[in-house]
């Protein structure tokens, strides 16, 4: 059985506890790895290395950084299948969703920071007296932690940027998706990255995690995953003011009006709910409807929904694989026994799916569609984060706002309209790190990207990123004979 090691200092290494943990393929339910289990002992290793590794790393020349991350995106592209294949054994999604998605975007991940590390620059402030300028430095350590939902491309999310900076990383993915996180390293090292440049430790998040996010030596946390997680990080990283971003959970509104462009709304809608199982932070979870298209847009929904195949992630004809743990699916199957209790109409699914052959055991959960439930029901105010949507009516511009604007997230909102003067009304009241007009999960990799309230703390993405990774420090030169002096 494969056994994924942590990789500290340029070598794949076992816990220093000799400690592992089961990995389980969401398809079969059945365990095809174990994964090495950190704490404390094997942080300090990490930090240690990558201390160790920082004088010459910041001191390299953009140009090498960038050529570094340029070669291990082509390291990942030669590999591009196997990546997809791992991915989506480890996390039950879609093998051509691993494909077109995670793979794609985790190499476009490099190359985008690459060019940002040859194209960072900072800012002058000019007066007669003086002239300021901005040094941006990178931090030393840097913590990178992700989820489990989109394995690779939120670890080359944050680890890229990092790199670009100049920082050293001590990486942890999710204990239950480790084997993408540690392929990277390994295509890493292959071309190039010097040792203790970037390492991972593995492990739960309650040792090595929190060992992670208390080790003095590092400086600066970059955490995607859940609130309450997101929560506890910042309580423990305050007191020692490490620099943190935070991103966490959200509630989605998609909003839909009844002049937009119907088909293509509903088309879009669906994909919204049910994209990676639901288990993309950016889902569109609830979706109000503008009274007078409220059937129409319903039946419609329900039918598309409905011909969704749920199946084996391998097969190609697959449109909804597993969900990641059995935790997660006995999590959501909850939340809609929670929606039915709250008064709930289950439209479609509502029940796990039980295939056939090696996928008998899996995890599986038919697309859920609910209406009838009041706005400040649990089933519209916790985040279910599986394939489940709620469907409501609303009568006005200002009811739809409220709405949207009625949990304690606010990561991302859609918003489908034909009229423009409505989509930027709305878009500047929504409570939102991004609202997206006629479209879901457009990216543009140079855009702010992060949520506000309980969806986070902090932006990702093209300059936010990189100013993020470093600290800035400001010259001031007095330039005497300059304003009459
Ligand atoms: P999680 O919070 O349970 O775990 C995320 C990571 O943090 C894992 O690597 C875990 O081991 C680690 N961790 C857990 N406890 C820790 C601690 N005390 N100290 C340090 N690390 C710790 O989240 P999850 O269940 O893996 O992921 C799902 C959640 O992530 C959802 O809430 C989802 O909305 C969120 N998410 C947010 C975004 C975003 O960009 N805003 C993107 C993807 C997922």
């Amino acid at each position: 059985m494969h056994s994924f090691r942590h990789f500290i200092d340029g070598r794949f290494v076992p816990a220093v506890g000799g400690a592992s943990l089961e990995v389980f393929e969401p398809a079969s339910g059945s365990v095809y790895a174990t994964v090495a289990d950190g704490d404390v002992a094997d942080v300090d290793a990490a930090v240690t290395a990558a201390a160790r590794a920082f004088p010459a790393w910041s001191a390299a020349p953009a140009e090498e950084r960038a050529r570094l991350l340029h070669a291990i995106a082509d390291a990942v592209a030669a590999r591009s299948e196997e990546f997809a294949i791992a991915e989506s054994r480890d996390t039950g999604k879609p093998r051509s969703l691993a494909r077109n998605m995670d793979v794609v975007r985790g190499i476009a991940n490099c190359r985008f920071f690459a060019a940002a590390a040859v194209q960072f620059a900072s800012e002058s402030h000019v007066t007669d007296l003086a002239v300021n300028y901005t040094l941006r430095n990178p931090h030393g350590v840097v913590a990178c932690i992700s989820p489990w939902n989109l394995p690779l491309l939120l670890f080359t999310w944050k680890v890229a940027p990092a790199l670009a900076a100049g920082n050293c990383v001590v990486a942890k993915p999710s204990e239950l998706t480790p084997a993408t996180a540690t392929m990277f390293v390994e295509a890493a090292a292959a071309a190039g990255l010097p040792p203790g440049v970037l390492n991972i430790v593995h492990g739960r998040g309650v040792s090595a995690g929190q060992a992670l996010v208390e080790h003095p030596g590092v400086r600066a946390i970059s955490f995607t995953g859940g609130s309450a997680t997101g929560a506890h990080i910042a309580a423990t990283a305050a007191p020692a003011f490490k620099k943190l971003s935070l991103e966490l959970g959200g509630k989605n509104p998609n909003l839909v009006f009844a002049d937009c462009d119907f088909e293509r709304t509903v088309e879009e809608s669906v994909r919204a709910a049910f994209l990676n199982q639901g288990q993309i932070c950016l889902c569109g979870s609830r979706i109000y409807i503008e009274r007078p298209l409220y059937e129409r847009f319903r039946d419609a929904f329900v039918a598309r929904a409905g011909r969704l195949q749920v199946g084996d992630p391998d097969e190609p004809g697959s449109d909804l694989g597993a969900l990641t743990s059995k935790g997660h699916m006995d999590k959501v199957l909850a939340a809609i026994a929670t929606a039915r209790s709250e008064g709930g109409r289950v439209l479609c699914g509502g029940e796990r799916v039980r295939l056939a052959g090696r996928c008998a055991d899996g995890w599986f959960v038919a697309p859920t569609v609910i209406e009838g439930l009041a706005p400040d029901c649990r089933t519209d105010q916790e985040e279910i984060f599986g394939p489940v949507v709620t469907l409501a009516p609303f009568d006005s511009e200002n009811e739809a706002v409220t709405l949207a604007n009625g949990t304690r997230y606010g990561l991302v909102a859609s918003l489908w309209t034909r009229d423009l003067d409505r989509a930027h009304r709305i878009a500047r009241r929504i409570e939102a790190g991004i609202v997206w007009v006629n479209c879901w999960m457009l990216r543009d990799l140079r855009t702010p990207f992060g949520g506000t309230k309980a969806s986070g703390v902090g932006r990702e993405g093209g300059l936010e990123a990189m100013h993020f990774f470093t600290e800035p420090r400001n010259v001031c030169i007095r330039v005497r004979g300059a304003g009459g002096e």
